[in-house]
């Protein structure tokens, strides 16, 4: 079985994907700083055996000495935080952090690079469903701009260094173990005023969502696709989406609550959540589909199952 290192491997996507390595035999290696990683969701696949973890920060950390003979990089460390606007924090976090990986991959001989990258390098696409040849990428958020320049020197070091890599455009992921996000912000402030629920921009933005478990499945179908082929850039998405309205009413009515006070702030813009929030995004998917995946839940459901397993996170449902 080969051997992979997920970086970000104790967080929300990473730890799912590291759980189906494990699963699947591999030896695997996470190499997380834990700023918002928890050990809790690695713990299973920890007992197995089959799973090392590094403390360590992926700018920073020189891996060479310690994992020499690693195939597989899954790059999922980063700052999530679409709505943060220090630019230093993403410069850092997003686009040095993939270039020590890079660095690390080249001079370790790994085989295949795996970019968890993000719907945000399209900005306000004037094609929706976005496809992956859509240009000129313009992103609006310093997180989508990190995004980006961290998807050009992954390609570039597949061309320049004889690698074979990919750049994942994730729509928004939900699901188990999620900490942040409009599901997450929902319930939150519902629990603390269950008369009043505040509603970032004008409740209209529009957005694709992907369940945790067909992201997984779609980041190891392409990977082994690629894995002969270069460089290649994919969405994974579904092929619906949903307006923050429309979450918020299924977040009041799993919460069994009545009467409450839908308070849109307006945002910014038009109604933009916040400077840099992309309100329509719809990825097109026709070419992973192309490739024999496709997702197993529509937004709306994945959306659904996101807030009720949040709910049994909390003791809130059985
Ligand atoms: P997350 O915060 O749950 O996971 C990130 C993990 O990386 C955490 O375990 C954190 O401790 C670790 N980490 C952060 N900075 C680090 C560093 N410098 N060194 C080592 N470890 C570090 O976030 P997530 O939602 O699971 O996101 C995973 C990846 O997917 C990120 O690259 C994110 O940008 C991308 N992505 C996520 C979504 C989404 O909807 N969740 C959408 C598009 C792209």
């Amino acid at each position: 079985m080969p051997s992979a290192l997920v970086t970000g491997g104790a967080g929300f996507i990473g730890s799912h994907l590291v759980d189906r390595l494990v699963e699947e035999g591999w030896n695997v290696t996470v190499l997380d700083n834990f700023s918002t990683g928890r050990f809790e969701n690695i713990a299973n696949a920890f007992k197995t055996g089959r799973l090392r973890i590094i403390i360590g920060d992926a700018k920073t950390v020189d891996l060479l000495s310690e994992e020499g003979n690693v195939e597989y990089v899954f790059h999922f460390a980063a700052n999530p935080d679409v709505r943060e606007t220090s630019p230093s924090i993403h410069f850092q976090e997003n686009v040095v952090a993939t270039f020590n990986m890079l660095e690390y991959a080249r001079k370790a001989g790994v085989r295949m690079f795996v970019f968890a990258s993000s719907s945000t390098v399209y900005g306000d696409a004037s094609k929706i469903p976005t496809p992956e040849e859509y240009g000129p990428l313009k992103p609006i958020s310093l997180y989508g701009a990190a995004k980006l320049a961290a998807e050009g020197l992954v390609s570039s070091y597949c061309y320049t260094f004889g690698m074979s890599g990919v750049s994942l455009r994730l729509a928004n992921v939900v699901g188990p173990r999620l900490t942040h996000g409009v599901v997450h912000d929902f319930i939150n402030k519902l629990l603390q005023n269950p008369g009043r629920l505040e509603i970032l921009g004008d409740g209209s933005q529009r957005k694709s969502y992907i369940w945790v478990g067909d992201c997984v499945e779609a980041v190891l179908h392409v990977s082994r696709l690629v894995e002969a082929s270069g460089y290649e850039v994919y969405n994974i998405g579904s092929d619906d989406w949903v307006t923050v309205s429309e979450i918020a009413d299924m977040v009041i009515e799993s919460m069994g609550l009545s009467s409450v006070e839908k308070v849109f702030t307006g945002g910014v813009e038009n109604g933009r959540g916040w400077i840099g929030d992309v309100k329509l995004m719809n990825l097109d998917i026709s070419r992973i589909k192309a490739t024999g995946w496709r997702p197993r839940h529509t937004s709306r459901e994945a959306v659904k199952l996101s807030i009720e397993e949040r709910l049994r996170e909390l003791g809130l449902k059985s």
